[in-house]
């Protein structure tokens, strides 16, 4: 019988099956696959087949589907090993607010080309805005729209108050598995509640401590849609992926980069002060914004380190 996981947090997982009932199953034997460093071999929207086994009277997982795509994160506990964060993920939700809490550009960049790395298309959702009512926010709200647009990405700009873009997430947001992203008080689960009551997620004060909320959440956790689809709610995203990229890879993970790269005059040219290169070039003429190069260059350095800074924790 085929099932997706919906819930993996040790030996036990939960998986909702074709009828769209949730079973308890787990892992016999070895099926682990010790050829990826890899703390848990199961994530939140892996394809399983289970069978009963009688002996138990329990749902064994038998087989695991091949992944359209996956994200990982470095394991907090084990050096060097990473985490399956969750797995088919159609798109990601980037929830970025001005204000209350402010999101940095370098979260929002960090976060697109961890999507670009695996193969999940970001959509970017500008919530609260309600709320922006100094030129500092507007201006930051129309320069996300500006630069991001302009890469290439879907933006919309939502409130729950006024209820600007909501029938355009529920579009977006239906049938898709998606990943939720976002600082803490974001409004993620704001969102997903006003087009799904029925999920009843629950809201949070912005916390007045950091302006920046807390994470608890340390798996992600699955909620179905009723209209088909889920939504992935995951845990700090700060540890992505980042911890598995060549630095050479990641110019191609920039779309605005990956457009004019190809006319550089060296194929390894890592576009920082080698000649006759193109996406300088584009760059000064005004072609794409220069924080999303600036983003560029400290994630080249952060790879650069490599594993350092990994290990001096
Ligand atoms: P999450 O941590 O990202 O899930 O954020 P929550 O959904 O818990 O929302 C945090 C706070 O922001 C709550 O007090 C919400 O009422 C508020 N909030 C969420 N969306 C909006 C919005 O579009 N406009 C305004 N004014 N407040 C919002
Ligand atoms: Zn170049």
């Amino acid at each position: 019988m085929k099932a997706t996981i919906t819930k993996s947090t040790g030996l036990w997982y939960n998986a909702i099956v074709e009828n769209g009932t949730v079973v308890q199953c787990r892992l016999k034997g070895k099926l682990r696959l010790d050829e990826i460093k890899s703390t848990n071999p199961i994530a939140v929207g892996d394809n399983v087949i289970l069978r009963l086994d009688h002996e138990s009277n329990s749902y064994i997982i038998s087989e695991i589907l091949d992944r359209n795509n996956y994200i990982i994160r470095l394991d907090p506990h084990k050096k060097a090993y990473t985490q399956v964060i969750a797995a088919n993920i159609d798109q990601a939700l980037i929830v970025a607010t001005a204000n209350a809490p402010r999101t940095s550009d370098g979260f929002i960049n960090r976060l697109l080309i961890i999507c670009e790395a695996y193969h999940i298309t970001p959509i970017i959702i500008l919530n609260k805005i309600d709320i922006y009512t100094n030129k500092k926010e507007i201006d930051k709200i129309n320069e996300w729209h500006h630069t991001y647009t302009l890469a290439g990405y879907k933006v919309i700009h939502t409130s729950i108050m006024s209820k600007e873009g909501i029938a355009d997430l529920h579009t977006i947001l239906k049938a898709n598995i998606n990943l939720l992203c976002g600082h803490s008080g974001v409004g993620k689960s704001s969102l997903m509640n006003i087009i799904y009551p029925s999920l009843g997620l629950k809201v949070g004060p912005i916390s007045a401590f950091s302006n920046k909320g807390k994470h608890t959440t340390t798996f992600a956790e699955w909620h179905t849609l009723p209209d088909g689809g889920a939504v992935i709610d995951t845990p700090g995203v700060k540890e992505f992926g980042l911890a598995n990229m060549e630095a050479a890879e990641l110019g191609g993970y920039l779309p605005e980069i990956r457009r004019y790269m190809i006319n550089c005059k060296f194929t390894n040219c890592t576009h920082r002060n080698e000649p006759h290169c193109a996406v300088i070039s584009a760059l000064e003429q005004g072609l794409f914004n220069p924080a999303r190069y600036d983003s560029y260059i400290s994630m080249m350095h952060e790879l650069e380190d490599g594993l350092e800074k990994w290990e001096k924790k």
